[in-house]
């Protein structure tokens, strides 16, 4: 069994406005094994919506849109599916009082063009919108759904019960393993593990994500026993890189490694300039230990917030291990981080060029320092850091008996 997405909306293609929902319906049509042969997005034009079905219907089993069903001129959803099908327009009187209702309850003047929204192509079963006003509406391998998400996260879920066991599927889901990763750069991860993939019935793929440069083995669930069995086999290669699975995020491993020992923790940030105290006190839970998060960015706050020397900057410059380790002494709690780097895109030296950043970690009466040299942009530089320092905290926590 498999779909064609359909997205409706200029907006989606004149970057107003990011499709979400593709992505949402996705991990949904996962759980029932519905694979997705064509994403198309389309904008609010008759005929490009309806040769967008006509492809869809060709290439696919079944055709899920989303949006193009409110009240407005620009919705056309409903009548690029009537004029595909060759079918009229129809309004049922049930759900046009229902409606009614609706907008009564939310005190709203109805209007005429709002009986649009619950028009639908004859002979359309309706799936009931419990949190706005129109109802998705199926027919004839085709469904149509809001495009807001609320609306949609409403009546997926409800459209694909009803679907597998109108189609008596026989559900084998898609298994996702996701492994994460931090500290090897992708084509060297690759190099390393590419021999490992070679199972046709498992897609492999690198994806990079602000969390960590993710392994992602996908598979029909019937084959769960091979991925979990190539997964062994990864950890043996690149395990010390691996900090977690799936929903696993570094942070709040870091956050519930330092409750359980029961540890408060202080940041000091110069190029990442906040991100990392903004990671850790995203956790819920955190304010039993975060202690404090200070952005050192000039030598005057260096000096002034962290009682650093001046000629200790002068000596060895605001990037460099010393400084990393006297921004750690400027903390005081159990666990510190420190973080001074040249971020870009100017600032770097010969001897220190952009990207290099020290990490300095202590963990009671442990202190390590590390030099990185990260490659990309500013805020890919910051964002490594930060991920990086996690990562090894982690490792010292997780050590720390
Ligand atoms: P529509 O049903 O086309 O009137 O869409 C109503 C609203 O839903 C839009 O203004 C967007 O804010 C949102 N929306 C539409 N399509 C998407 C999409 N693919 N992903 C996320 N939001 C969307
Ligand atoms: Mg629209």
């Amino acid at each position: 069994m498999n779909c064609t997405l359909l997205l409706v909306g200029t907006e989606l293609l004149n970057g107003a406005t990011l499709d979400t929902n593709s992505i949402y319906m996705a991990e949904e049509l996962n759980k029932y094994g519905i694979g997705i042969n064509y994403k198309l997005t389309v904008g609010d034009s008759l005929n490009k919506i309806v040769d967008a079905i006509t492809f869809g219907k060709e290439n696919s089993d079944l055709v899920i849109m989303s949006g193009g069903l409110g009240p407005t001129d620009d919705d056309l959803t409903k009548t690029a599916v009537s004029k595909y099908l060759n079918k009229k327009l129809l309004v049922d009187s049930d759900e046009l009082n229902e409606l009614k209702e609706k907008f009564k309850e939310r005190g709203i003047t109805f209007l005429n063009k709002n009986l649009k929204e619950v028009e639908k192509p004859e002979g359309a079963v309706s799936i009931k919108n419990d949190v706005g006003m129109a109802p998705a509406f199926f027919i004839d391998g085709i469904v149509g759904f809001p495009g807001v998400p609320r609306e949609l996260k409403n009546m997926f879920p409800k459209f694909l019960k009803m679907y597998s066991e109108e189609m008596n599927l026989n559900i084998d889901p898609i298994y996702v393993k996701d492994l994460l990763t931090v500290g090897i750069p992708e084509s060297i991860l690759e190099e390393k593990i590419k021999s490992l993939f070679k199972d046709p019935n498992i897609e492999y793929e690198f994806l990079i994500k602000d969390y960590g440069i993710i392994v992602r083995m996908q598979s029909k669930m019937s084959n769960k026993n091979t991925v979990e069995k190539i997964k062994e086999k990864i950890y043996n290669i690149i395990g010390d890189c691996i900090f977690g699975e799936d929903n696993e995020r570094l942070e709040t491993k870091v956050v519930n490694l330092l409750s359980e020992k029961n540890y408060s923790i202080s940041v000091a940030e110069s190029c990442s300039g906040g991100m990392l105290a903004e990671k850790l006190i995203s956790v819920p839970g955190i304010s039993k230990i975060f202690k404090e998060g200070i952005v050192s960015y000039s030598n005057e706050a260096k000096i002034n917030r962290l009682n650093i020397e001046e000629k200790r900057i002068d000596e060895y410059g605001a990037v460099s291990k010393e400084i990393a380790k006297d921004m750690l002494d400027g903390l005081n709690s159990d666990v510190a981080i420190s973080i001074t780097g040249f971020a870009g895109p100017t600032g770097g030296t010969e001897e220190k060029p952009v990207g290099r950043v020290y990490i300095g970690i202590k963990v009671k009466d442990k202190i390590v320092i590390f030099e990185h040299n990260f490659k990309g942009d500013r805020n890919r530089v910051r964002a490594k850091a930060v991920l990086q320092s996690l990562f090894e905290l982690c490792k010292i926590l997780e050590e720390d008996e």
